[in-house]
């Protein structure tokens, strides 16, 4: 018997979404890949986004790009987070330089190896994470940048920022709108002086519900796996994704209780009536969030069936009393099928990210 999760991938359906997201940014999508490109498996991934002419590819650390460069994929390959210079050159990739002292490192290197490297520059709007801050009006971020731009062996080819809060809803874009104006105007700053590197702030949320925030690249991920990153149907009727990731596993044991049966650790769930009870091989180290106990369901026969109790280490146990012919063998969906991440995420009462980095991370995977 084999553990686990087993996850097909549809690569067709991936294709489709970098279609259907480039239909939204007039071409230029820097496709991310980061964390085993969320769950589905970064080398298939990125080896069908590359036939199918996506614009670059971003992963946060530059181990990451080893896996890929490994494999043959040849495209542009930004990294999120800067590092040691030495893999960047050696692996052709291309940094998101967050400090005047890396972009002074990478461009050290670069002249001790005779190489010119392309460089991005990230400016923190208002995420508080990474980047150059914007201190008062941006001066010492300006000036910052156009000592990166005359750098010996760097040449800046683009200029980033991320949004740290993107809602459907009343107010959900309001401090969007003013990141979107701090880098604006650090932009145009830089354009006065003659700097003019492609311009890219705007990930899954921002490409549906802030338009004007598209600039020279759209840099998605969620979109390009066939979720959104909200609950509310806020994208276009025309705008039809579809689901890369389908997780299944098959039940290997049935049993028969009686009513007032406790079922998995702490005894949080009872059985009410006479109940049969399937055990699958899944559970929290496989990806199948804890959360999910006495929560989400997944699809035996065709019908819903309820996760009875704690989710378990190594197996979950599902409520599939009044389903038909239930046996040891049958296939189990987790997620597809009807199940959508969505649904998975609130049952979790988080988001679809980590729903499909934890389910996929960890599943074997068959790629269609
Ligand atoms: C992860 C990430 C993205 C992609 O975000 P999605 O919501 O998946 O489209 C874009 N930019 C940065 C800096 C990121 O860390």
């Amino acid at each position: 018997m084999e553990r686990g999760p087993e996850a097909k991938i549809d690569l067709e359906a991936l294709r489709h979404n970098l279609r259907t997201v480039e239909s939204l940014s007039g071409g230029s999508v820097i496709a991310v890949v980061k964390a085993d490109a969320y769950g589905h498996g970064a080398v298939e991934v990125s080896k069908t986004l590359e036939r199918q002419g996506a614009f670059a590819l971003a992963v946060a650390y530059a181990s990451e790009a080893e896996e890929l460069r490994a494999a043959g994929i040849k495209s542009p390959v930004l990294v999120l987070f800067d590092g040691e210079p030495g893999p960047f050159f050696d692996l052709d990739l291309i940094p998101v330089v967050h400090s005047l002292k890396s972009a002074k490192r990478f461009s050290r290197e670069a002249r001790r190896r005779g190489r010119q490297l392309d460089v991005h520059v990230k400016v923190d709007t208002g995420m508080g994470r990474m980047g150059f801050c914007i201190s008062g009006e941006g001066k010492d971020t300006l000036a910052d940048i156009c000592d990166i731009a005359s750098l010996p062996g760097l040449r800046l080819r683009g200029l980033m920022s991320h949004f740290s809060e993107v809602q459907p809803g009343k107010g959900g874009l309001d401090f969007a709108r003013l990141q979107l104006e701090r880098f604006n105007s650090i932009r145009q700053q830089l354009a006065g002086r003659g700097i003019k590197p492609l311009a890219h702030i705007s990930s899954s949320a921002s490409s549906l519900l802030l338009p004007e925030a598209g600039m020279d690249a759209l840099r998605v991920g969620l979109l390009l796996y066939g979720a959104l990153p909200f609950s509310a149907p806020a994208a276009p009727a025309s705008f039809a994704l579809k689901p890369v990731m389908e997780v299944k596993t098959r039940i290997i044991l049935v049993k028969r209780f009686g009513k007032g049966q406790p079922v998995s650790y702490d005894r949080t769930f009872v059985t009410a009536r006479r109940s049969t009870i399937a055990v699958i091989p899944v559970g929290y180290a496989d990806g199948y969030l804890r959360a999910f106990s006495n929560r989400a369901c997944a699809i035996v026969r065709g019908r819903r069936a309820p996760v009875a109790g704690r989710v378990c280490m190594d197996v979950t146990m599902l409520d599939v009393t009044g389903i038909r012919d239930v046996s040891e063998g049958d296939e189990v969906i987790l997620l597809g099928g009807g199940l959508s991440i969505r649904e998975l995420a609130d049952w979790a009462a988080t988001n679809p990210y980590e729903v499909m980095t934890s389910l996929g991370g960890r599943a074997r995977r068959r790629f269609e």
